[in-house]
């Protein structure tokens, strides 16, 4: 059945066949993805079924890495289109009998799958998947490199908010230089158009050498002036090694260090006053309030998008996979 209001793909079809980081999206990839989004959100809105576009179709969620958000909504999309959606439980698996990570996949792909959604700390993993395996590899999160979905479901989200990102501020606040998700966001929003800005601590900036012509802010005053929105980042410890020599994660993990990092890059209804007057904010989860940012504010539902955000990551992971999986199909 034709639907009406299902967007027409690109001129020339969708082009990405796998979803490792923002650039295997051409322009009309991202613009088609984020109109079905839109789509599959008024699907959300009525909780009414959704097409079955990904009957027949196998997806595996392969999650070396902890998850909540990412692997649920990735979870709920395929079974929204209908897909057989399978998690495998790796904390069981037999990566803890030594397999490498690339086996352990290419297992899985050879019991069927159609796509393999995979998070893990291995920068090259991915890559090294799409070229051994014949099923479509979607990047769940790459170590401190890429999060397209989420920076995906940021723009459909900042859409619904701004009706566009074109001449938008977004002012990317905190752990910037350990966050796939500021990344991510970084490649894409500036290619729709927005103004995208760096702020938090220098050492938690990206080295010198990665994203030159993006303007770095080293206090929330002058890097939220005039901004739409403001994304807050959590602290990823667990990504603070060696480069920042032992102590820095751990000197920022004690209390004290939490209370003074709060009151310096802290995002409350307070410091968002140096941003527009109808500035939003946006923050990926997982929210540690009272460190990044203000719970008060997290929760205004004039002020935060965070939940929308979540929304919106079921209705754009849909529309990802299907624009991957369901080629033509009616
Ligand atoms: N959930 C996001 C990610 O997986 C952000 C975070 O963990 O802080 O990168």
């Amino acid at each position: 059945m034709i639907d009406a209001q299902r967007p027409a793909p690109p001129q020339g079809g969708f082009s990405a066949r796998r979803l490792i980081g923002i650039d295997d999206l051409s322009d009309g990839d991202v613009d088609y993805i984020l109109r079905l989004a839109e789509y599959y959100a008024g699907y959300l809105r009525r909780s009414a079924p959704a097409p079955a576009r990904l009957r027949g179709k196998t997806q595996i969620n392969l999650f070396f890495e902890d998850s909540t958000r990412t692997n649920l909504s990735f979870e709920l999309a395929g079974k929204r289109l209908g897909a057989d959606v399978i998690n495998v439980p790796v904390s069981a698996s037999s990566v803890h009998k030594g397999e490498s990570l690339v086996d352990t996949a290419q297992t899985m792909a050879a019991m069927g799958a159609d796509v393999m959604i995979v998070r893990a700390k291995e920068e090259g993993l991915h890559e090294a998947l799409d070229a051994r395996l014949d099923c479509a590899v979607v990047n769940g999160g790459a170590g401190a490199r890429e999060h397209p979905t989420q920076a995906l479901l940021d723009a459909a989200t900042a859409r619904s908010a701004f009706g566009g990102l074109e001449g938008r501020i977004v002012a990317i606040c905190g752990d910037v230089r350990h966050s796939r998700v500021a990344g991510s966001n970084a490649r894409l929003l500036r290619r729709l158009g927005a103004e995208v800005r760096f702020v938090g601590p220098a050492r938690l900036a990206p080295p010198d050498d990665q994203f030159t012509d993006i303007e770095r802010f080293d206090t929330l005053k002058d890097g939220l002036a005039g901004a739409d929105i403001v994304m807050g980042l959590r602290m990823q410890f667990e990504r603070m090694g060696a480069e920042f020599g032992e102590t820095t994660g751990e000197a920022l993990r004690d209390e004290e260090s939490s209370r003074r990092y709060f009151r310096e890059f802290g995002l409350t209804h307070e410091t968002l006053r140096y941003a527009a007057p109808h500035a939003k904010v946006m923050h990926p989860g997982p929210m540690n309030r009272g460190v990044e940012i203000d719970g008060a504010l997290a929760d205004d539902p004039d002020r935060s998008l965070v939940l929308r955000q979540v929304f919106y990551g079921v209705a754009t992971r849909m529309a990802a996979l299907d624009a991957l999986l369901a080629g033509d199909a009616d």
